[in-house]
């Protein structure tokens, strides 16, 4: 074993767990799994410990590894501060703590001034009503907890929706927030080490269909090396906050006027990164298994002017003809077909706008029509 292998336990076998370990068997990590199936996308990539496999389903792991992460920020945190006692988990309790729930993020931006947008915390349908007068329409309203891919939501725009809303997502605690006008969704995702470097990818544009990532930009046009400058100064203030080790993605919306409005963070490598496995000098995963093992990060610039990373959504679609793109890769999750599945991904690079869009438009099968 070389000085710098260690062994990595994930908990989760999805497709950030077999991207995490591709990137990392190269540096000579070995990968476990937590699953709970031998068809998961990690199955294949290391040791897999099934979820029935006995009493204590987590040993097995924690004893094969020298240090824990997650894919998801939904992981049980009373499960990693049990982990904790015995074993380094990174990102710590904290970041999963505060990503887990709406209205602990919002708190969070708020006592760093990272801006976003209004918001109060309901848990009654008397309460929604108080806050809807107090805060006007239209608003969003999501559930605090478990919300991903736009699901949990429910978009406010007169006060005779309230009951509907309550009954459709309601019944929980529930987050509404002010509505915000933006031009464009962008993302950024940084990333420390417990040497306490810092390193930042360019701020990315992101374009959603049904609550889905579709595809993203990287780097988002015509961002400004102020905007840029802005993004990762947020980024320092929630790393440092939260002592936080591994990749952490920020989702923000740019207003007119180019302002940036955080919406929510990931403390995890994050679907709007994935351009970087071929478009950056170092990828966010590679990055995160540098940063969760103690090792230098690696440089984020990227290796070329333009790139786009298209979701592969619901059907694998004709892949054959990405293999003929000169400058696309494929990316599959082994994962079978299912409608608003992820089941893969393909990056594209470019030399100007006008090449990516190109690319894109030959990609348009795997595009919402
Ligand atoms: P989220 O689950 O918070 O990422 O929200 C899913 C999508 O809903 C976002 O990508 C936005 O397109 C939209 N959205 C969420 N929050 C707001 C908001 N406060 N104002 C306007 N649009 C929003």
């Amino acid at each position: 074993m070389t000085p710098i292998s260690k062994n990595i336990g994930v908990l989760g076998a999805g497709q950030l767990g077999r991207m995490l370990a591709i990137a990392g068997y190269p540096l000579g990590q070995k990968f476990g799994f937590l699953g709970i199936s031998d068809d998961e996308p990690s199955a294949l990539l290391g040791h897999m410990h099934k979820q029935s496999d006995d009493v204590d389903i987590y040993k097995k792991l924690v004893d094969f590894a020298d240090v824990i992460t997650y894919e998801s920020e939904n992981t049980d945190v009373e499960i990693v501060r049990m982990i904790a006692k015995t074993t380094p988990v990174y990102p710590a309790e904290k970041s999963l703590f505060v990503s887990q729930h709406r209205g602990r993020e919002k708190a969070m931006f708020d006592a760093l001034n990272i801006p976003c947008a209004p918001y109060k915390v309901v848990d009654s349908v008397e309460a929604l009503k108080v806050a809807v007068a107090e805060m006007g329409l239209p608003a969003v309203l999501k559930t605090t907890t478990e919300g991903y891919d736009g699901k949990g939501q429910f978009v406010l725009k007169s006060e005779d929706q309230i009951e509907q809303a309550w009954s459709e997502i309601g019944g929980r605690e529930l987050i509404l927030e002010g509505f915000v006008d933006f031009m464009r969704e962008l993302s950024i995702v940084a990333v420390r080490n417990a040497n306490d470097e810092h390193v930042y990818y360019p701020l990315v544009q992101n374009v959603h269909h049904e609550g889905i990532l579709r595809y993203t930009i990287a780097p988002a046009r015509e961002i400004s090396e102020e905007v840029q400058k802005q993004a990762e100064s947020y980024m320092k203030s929630l790393l440092d906050e939260l002592d936080h080790v591994g990749v952490l993605t920020v989702e923000l919306f740019e207003t007119t006027g180019n302002q940036l409005v955080v919406n929510e963070m990931a403390p995890r490598v994050h679907n709007s990164g994935h351009w970087t496995i071929d478009g950056a000098m170092t990828s966010q995963f590679e990055n995160h298994v540098r940063a969760i093992t103690g090792l230098p990060l690696g440089d984020t610039a990227p290796r070329q002017p333009l790139a786009a990373m298209v979701n592969i959504i619901g059907e694998t679609g004709p892949v054959e003809k990405v293999l003929t793109m000169p400058k696309a890769h494929l990316h599959l999750y082994d994962k079978a077909e299912r409608k608003g599945r992820k089941l893969g991904h393909i990056n594209v690079m470019a030399e100007n706008e006008e090449e990516l869009f190109e690319q894109l438009k030959a990609l348009g099968d795997f595009l919402p029509k």
